[in-house]
């Protein structure tokens, strides 16, 4: 096919995905997270939810298993985790009943040419985020309609608009943000009125949580996130994109 009309189709594409996405956000604008999440797997054919299992993943884990125990959750395991976040997942999935559980890594052979003794992120953070959580992401969306994440508007600057559904640029995927409009106070309330169980590290100063070696206890009185990539120029690990950039802000997923 020419290059203009692959242009124009992709233009077209985009188009109707946009609008899809408006409609749905007119929708569900006064809905609740539990109705967005209900409302997305039902009108997003194959639609995966991504979770590191971190300090505040077991609330969009808990909301979606209530509407469906086969939502197919994606798990990054960048084989840089705390212990405790390997436990925790398969805690958590057990005691929700998830059925459909995917760990996600990174090639062995791009491990081994690339980061064979894991110091990659000593000279280079955000290569390493891309070898270990990026690409591998990228590699397991392929296929899906859209991806569920558990970005909130208060978490970073960058989200202070944050809709329910969003287009992902260049990929033709709906990204759904169901608890965007929530509070540090709804999660906490949601976690206790529900009963889930806590990442362990969050008792011992860990309010976000990534990587071992990227992660260090927040003091009283710092930011959550202060412990992310402590000291460094970087926010986020890359799985989020804004027009068409990286974006380097706030907890993953
Ligand atoms: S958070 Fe740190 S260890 Fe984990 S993938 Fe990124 S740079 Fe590597």
């Amino acid at each position: 096919m020419p290059l203009d009309l692959i242009q124009t189709e992709l233009g077209r594409d985009r188009r109707e995905l946009t609008e899809r996405v408006s409609e749905l956000n007119a929708r569900f604008r006064h809905h609740s997270a539990h109705d967005v999440m209900h409302g997305a797997l039902e009108e997003i054919d194959d639609l995966a939810l991504v979770s590191s299992f971190g300090a505040e993943s077991v609330v969009l884990l808990h909301m979606a298993a209530v509407v469906d125990k086969m939502t197919p959750v994606l798990f990054i395991d960048t084989q840089m985790l705390f212990t405790e976040t390997l436990e925790y997942q398969q805690e958590v999935s057990e005691r929700l009943g998830l059925r459909n559980v995917k760990i996600i890594r990174a090639d062995d052979e791009d491990v081994q040419r690339d980061d064979p003794y894991g110091a990659l992120r000593l000279r280079d953070m955000d290569a390493c985020c891309n070898l270990r959580k990026t690409f591998p992401l990228q590699q397991a969306l392929l296929g899906y309609d859209g991806w569920i994440t558990g970005r909130k508007r208060f978490q970073a600057g960058s989200r202070a608009t944050l809709d329910f559904f969003e287009v992902e640029d260049g990929t033709g995927r709906i990204k759904v943000n169901p608890l965007a409009h929530w509070a540090p106070e709804d999660v906490r309330a949601y976690m206790e009125e529900n009963n889930l169980p806590r990442h362990p590290l969050v008792a011992k100063g860990y309010p976000s949580i990534g990587c071992a070696p990227c992660t260090s206890p927040v003091k009283q009185g710092e930011d959550p996130r202060a412990g992310r990539w402590r000291d460094q120029n970087k926010e986020e690990c890359g799985i989020h994109f804004v027009d068409g950039k990286m974006m380097r802000a706030g907890e993953n997923t």
